[in-house]
């Protein structure tokens, strides 16, 4: 690419940056959790329709997607959960085509007064804006298409088909990304601003959710002895499982891109819930588990572990050994994704494209790193034979308090991806454009 054309993008970046925190803040604004996601995605649809792309909205329908690789199971129907795509299509054709995507599903905010202000409205501070999904991951959404904003203004449109995309259900079970696969959706490339500090993630754990069902005898609690305290019966449960998390973590268990990370297998108990009264012993107990695997490890073989690890542990237990725990699968049923596993000429040529772009926008080289998450870039990576490059502002606190991105990495990466877009689709001019 010319160097005059990366001032010219990096400058049209820059002359509408105050309208992208706009923009960002106002998206913000929307409570975007789980099943609350329609007036943001509203607000995305009318962003590409005003800038005339093709909008495919559509609701999500477990049928059609129940059978793919990589679904995961969800408790209960599909409400609304819709997803937004944004086409153009390239008038010659000639470049490689391109997805952007970006999840529009933001985590719960959890208590407002761990929050210095309230969550759903952003305010800017001191170079950082603040807010819920802030920067998990609507600096994303905002980068992207602002990204393809600083094209046209230099009087430019991608010459391979672009498709924008604002999908749900990223932070539960990844289904919305899945939904544009099934939908026909694909591209030579995929790119993920998600926020992991101006940094290439290399590779990505795989994400199991499920939950552990207890069943007690309930007494009152002046003849505990004889009842079976079903919440006090997940505690040797939730032992036995962080040992196999320390021995999943093992150094012989790790493939290369997690050889250095002591413990990258997190087992979280994310929700705990049983009993009916105080001075009742509890006859129930219901607990929610989120466990990660590695690239490469079997989700089959990893839950029928999970299965064997709960079952010893309650028939070593008198009371759960007449009355085993149920294990329900709901949500992420994620397998791991290593970019640093493809070889394919076209992911060296999207790395090559992105390091480039990320130089031009930061002067310094891109860096490469293996996260303790998950993102949709399975997705394209794993099923799609698609490259999916996970780059993204820095944001910090993202499932805490007070979530926050820096605008000035904002900014960065609106440049870099603009920069990527240029290179990795060519470009060509709009025919009628008025300059
Ligand atoms: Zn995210």
């Amino acid at each position: 690419m010319q160097d005059d054309l990366k001032t010219r993008l990096c400058d049209a970046v820059d002359a509408a940056f105050d309208r992208q925190i706009d923009f960002l803040s106002e998206l913000t604004a929307h409570p975007s959790t789980r099943g609350n996601e329609q007036s943001a995605q509203e607000f995305m649809a009318r962003a590409l329709t005003d800038r005339g792309y093709d909008v495919d909205r559509w609701q999500i329908d477990v049928e059609e997607i129940r059978h793919l690789p990589g679904f995961s199971p969800v408790l209960g129907p599909y409400e609304d959960a819709v997803n937004v795509v944004g086409t153009r299509r390239a008038r010659t054709g000639t470049g490689r085509s391109l997805i952007l995507n970006g999840h529009i599903d933001v985590v719960p905010e959890g208590p407002l007064d761990m929050w210095d202000s309230p969550p759903f409205e952003p305010r800017v501070e001191g170079g950082w804006l603040y807010g819920r999904g802030g920067g998990d991951m609507k600096a994303g959404l905002a980068a992207n298409l602002f990204a393809l904003d600083a094209l046209t203004a230099c009087g430019l449109a991608p010459a391979g088909d672009v498709f924008y995309q604002s999908v749900v259900e990223e932070e539960c079970t990844g289904n919305g990304a899945l939904a544009c696969l099934a939908r026909g959706y694909t591209a030579d490339a995929a790119l993920i601003p998600e926020p992991f500090s101006e940094r290439l993630v290399s590779a990505q754990l795989g994400v199991i959710w499920f939950q552990v069902h207890l069943k007690g005898l309930p007494t009152h609690v002046a003849y505990a002895g004889s009842g079976a305290n079903a919440i006090e019966a997940a505690i040797p449960l939730i032992r036995a499982l962080h040992e196999m998390e320390h021995r999943w973590n093992a150094a012989e268990n790790r493939p290369g891109d997690y050889a250095h990370m002591e413990h990258a297998l997190n087992l979280n108990i994310g929700r705990i819930e049983g009993g009916d009264w105080t001075s009742s012993v509890p006859a129930w107990a219901v607990f929610d588990v989120r466990m990660a695997i590695f690239p490469g490890q079997s989700i089959e073989a990893a839950k029928t572990e999970i299965e064997q690890v709960i079952l010893d542990a309650a028939r070593e237990n008198d009371f759960l050994r007449n009355s085993l725990p149920d294990i329900v699968y709901h949500g992420f049923h994620a397998e791991g994704y290593a970019l640093s596993q493809d070889s394919s000429a076209r992911a060296g040529a999207a790395i090559a494209a992105l390091e480039t772009a990320h130089h031009a926008a930061t002067g310094e080289a891109l860096v490469r790193e293996a996260i303790t998450a998950t993102t949709d870039a399975r997705f394209f990576g794993l099923y799609a034979d698609t490259p999916a490059l996970v780059y993204g502002p820095r944001a910090e606190a993202i499932h805490g308090f007070n979530e926050r991105v820096e605008l000035d990495s904002v900014r960065r990466v609106t440049k870099a991806t603009a920069m990527f877009i240029a290179d990795w689709c060519g470009v060509e001019e709009i025919q009628d454009a008025t300059g």
